[in-house]
């Protein structure tokens, strides 16, 4: 028998990017270096790129350095209305001839531009430092995501690319291949703003799709250099625009566009079920119902059992709580201890969070950053308010009185299970330690959000384990591990309930939300 070798035998099967930790000198030179070369960028104007053509517009979306916000990262032209309608209408146009491209040749853009971002990946991470304040390791985690991202989602091209399984009739020749849905909205958050925003963007175009890219008005600047480096792989005109603007402006405007097919959306709870409410009602000349890909917030839990390794759980909980200022959709905002070891488990906790270091993340030797923004400052400093009403502060509360956006890693405990900051979504450095009665009360408050994301349980015990398997309720569950860091592949990303529509970014179901099955059927 012979075998026909397809493309995606002939390539490397998928392995996750090694994240830098730049114990490496040469890695921390070549970082240090992209940071000054970044710097020497500060105040740089990023246009708008409408059918490949770029456009500078009057109003201006500035990029400040949460780390020193007198700092301009740089300033990027915000789409009008009418610059958002020629964006659409220009991604319609490039859909004519983008949906006959192969998924091979699409694939082959992404395998082009993934290692065009790995020779430019420090200046990435420099970006990330200063455009959002990721700290050096994190920055790199994100740029290894998106280059994750792009080489992941090229192979699963290939894969839709083969012939797909159907059951053989006589008489027929019976075929299912999935094409691509048409014109999409990708709008992403800022705080994965690398990988998220390239991870799906990708997804979207090598589906077959052309987007209109509408980017976080936090982070910008980053998804200008994207667009460039895919123009500059070969994607043709059209294919991606490019819009800044802010979401209460042009917001509305594309998602109920009557020529956007799919929105794919990561943010907040609010800002996404407003986009599925929006999106589901038909516009005059809409054919189609529009299909909407959401993944929101998280209220995530890291259940601590009486049985567990507890030097592991503090460090499990403090990592995923704090890293980058608590600013992830899977850190851990609330620890449900049981009442056995819950005054153990505080006393190590408090004395871990206490050599957490705060400040500018261009020092490598910082572990956390600032948040992103002034708002953000003001509305975590609100619930660290409401916290000290609802529980016992024992670490941190204050804003850090320096120039930029640093506020101290926050611990509230004594926290009841329905207090407000053990309910909604802080999105900063702010961790709820919640007392339980044993390992079924601690299961049951890990279940009581409207949000159910990712979850973990420190514990030794099978019984335990194989309860949770069935019982917490969340699109992601770990156990003995931290409740962040998702990679891609191994663990395909997306939340229950209000955390979204369990898309699986990173997972083989993720580029079927892109493209439409069509059986064709001969007869012999
Ligand atoms: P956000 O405020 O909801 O904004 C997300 C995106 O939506 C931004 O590009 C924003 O643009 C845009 N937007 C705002 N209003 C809009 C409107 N009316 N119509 C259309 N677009 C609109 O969220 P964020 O602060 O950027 O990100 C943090 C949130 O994302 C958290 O809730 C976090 O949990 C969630 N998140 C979830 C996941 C996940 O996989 N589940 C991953 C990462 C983050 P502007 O910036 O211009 O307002």
């Amino acid at each position: 028998m012979t075998t026909t070798l397809t493309p995606l035998d002939q390539i490397a099967p998928f392995k996750n990017e090694a994240v830098k930790d730049f114990s490496d000198p040469a890695d921390a030179a070549a970082m240090r270096a992209a940071l000054t070369a970044v710097r020497r960028t500060f105040g740089g104007h990023y246009p708008l790129v409408i059918d490949g053509r770029k456009l500078e517009t009057e109003k201006k979306i500035r990029s400040l350095n949460p780390a020193n916000p007198q700092e301009v990262v740089g300033l990027t032209s915000a789409a009008s209305k009418e610059q958002a309608n020629a964006a659409i209408e220009a991604a319609a146009k490039a859909f004519g001839s983008w949906k006959h491209r192969s998924l091979v040749e699409r694939a082959e853009y992404l395998f082009k531009a993934a290692a065009l971002l790995r020779e430019r990946r420090f200046e990435y991470d420099a970006l990330l430092v200063y455009e959002v304040g990721k700290s050096w390791v994190e920055a790199d985690g994100d740029i290894s995501e998106a280059l994750d991202f792009l080489e992941f989602y090229a192979r699963e091209a290939l894969r839709y690319a083969q012939p797909q399984p159907v059951v053989p009739i006589a008489g027929e020749r019976n075929e299912l291949v999935y094409i691509p849905l048409g014109v999409g909205a990708v709008i992403p958050p800022w705080n994965f703003a690398g990988a998220i925003m390239i991870g799906m963007t990708a997804a979207a175009i090598v589906s077959g799709n052309t987007v209109v890219l509408k980017p976080s008005s936090d982070s910008a600047i980053i998804a200008a250099w994207f667009v460039d480096l895919l123009h500059e792989v070969g994607v043709p005109p059209g294919v991606v625009n490019f819009i800044p603007g802010s979401g209460s402006e042009i917001g509305d405007l594309i998602v109920t566009h009557p020529q956007i097919r799919f929105i794919s959306f990561t943010g907040s709870k609010e800002v996404g079920l407003r986009i599925n409410e929006l999106a589901a009602k038909p516009q005059a000349g809409q054919k189609w119902i529009k299909r909407v890909i959401a993944e929101m917030g998280g209220k995530d839990s890291i259940v601590v059992a009486a049985d567990a390794d507890l030097d592991a759980a503090v460090e499990g909980v403090a990592v995923s709580a704090f890293g980058f200022s608590g600013q992830k959709c899977s850190a851990c905002s609330r620890a449900i201890v049981e009442a056995s070891i819950y005054d153990e488990f505080l006393e190590k906790l408090r004395a871990r969070v206490a050599k957490i270091t705060v400040g500018d993340p261009s020092d490598p030797g910082v572990y956390m950053g600032p948040v992103v923004n002034e708002g953000a400052v003001e509305s975590i400093g609100r619930y660290i308010e409401k916290g000290r009403r609802e529980g016992r502060l024992i670490a941190g509360g204050g804003r850090i009185d320096a120039q930029g956006y640093f506020i101290e890693p926050t611990v509230i405990a004594d926290v009841a299970p329905d207090a407000t900051i053990a309910q909604e979504e802080i999105f900063g450095p702010v961790l709820a330690v919640i007392k339980a009665k044993d390992y079924d009360d601690a299961l049951a408050i890990a279940n009581n959000t409207e949000f159910g994301l990712t979850g973990s349980l420190y514990t030794r015990d099978e019984k335990k384990i194989q309860r949770a398997r069935e019982d917490f309720f969340v699109g992601n569950l770990y156990f003995n591990r931290k409740s962040t860091g998702a990679m891609v592949g191994a663990h395909p990303f997306g939340g229950f309930n209000m955390s979204g529509t369990d898309s699986k970014a990173g997972g083989r179901d993720y580029l079927l939300l892109f493209m439409q099955g069509k059986t064709i059927s001969r007869k012999l």
